[in-house]
């Protein structure tokens, strides 16, 4: 016997067995073969518990891409002297279907005097970036401002997460001190991006 939960929130393929008859009828992007209930097309299951008929809700085919002036929470992938390769995990509020490349120069990183780029941000950071332009096939973030940098980092001597202390950012574990350009909400989760985003279209325009 299946989870409830399974049965309600499972991704499922076109011709996925989904179950019998005796379980449940075939309804909405289900079909059935001698007692055996199959899915018809990808999607997530559905399972209506009341009249025991299983529903396939199709994924939404749609690419949502990420617009100029978004905020963007991104993964770094790599750093060198004068520019940081992030993957962009969601931009305001909603996450994306597929990955999308955005990179940080030198001059939009928000930190004056910086001897490199590998100061700033370092692989595996979580950094909040605003989306400041698109240019072949890139997309182009700036972390200036107080609120923008890294919202989470990792240790670069042992891997745990990094606690910030004032201007500095210390493990816990075994004490190595780093360096970040992190944003104020650094290690919060409670940010309103909708009413940050509209603070800084009102400072800058991109
Ligand atoms: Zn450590």
């Amino acid at each position: 016997m299946v989870s409830m939960k399974e049965k309600s929130e499972r991704l499922v393929l076109p011709g996925d067995r989904l179950g019998v008859v005796e379980e449940f009828s075939p309804g909405h992007g289900a079909f059935e073969i001698d007692g055996t209930v199959f899915s018809s097309f990808a999607g997530l299951t559905y399972l209506d518990l009341k009249s025991r008929v299983i529903n396939i809700k199709p994924l939404s085919r749609k690419v949502l891409m990420p617009k100029v002036g978004d905020l963007a929470i991104c993964e770094v992938i790599s750093t060198s002297e004068k520019h940081v390769t992030t993957q962009i995990i969601r931009g305001s509020g909603r996450f994306f279907n597929i990955p999308f490349t955005g990179v940080i120069h030198l001059k939009t990183i928000g930190v004056r005097y910086l001897k490199s780029l590998y100061e700033a941000y370092k692989p595996r950071d979580i950094v909040l970036a605003q989306i400041i332009g698109m240019k072949n096939g890139f997309y182009h973030l700036s972390t200036q401002g107080m609120e923008l940098g890294a919202l989470l980092s990792y240790c670069s001597q042992c891997g745990s997460n990094l606690k910030r202390e004032g201007a500095f950012m210390q493990c816990k574990n075994c004490g190595n001190v780093e360096k970040r350009k992190f944003s104020i909400f650094y290690g919060r989760s409670d940010i309103d991006y909708d009413r940050l985003r509209v603070r800084l279209l009102s400072r800058r325009r991109v």
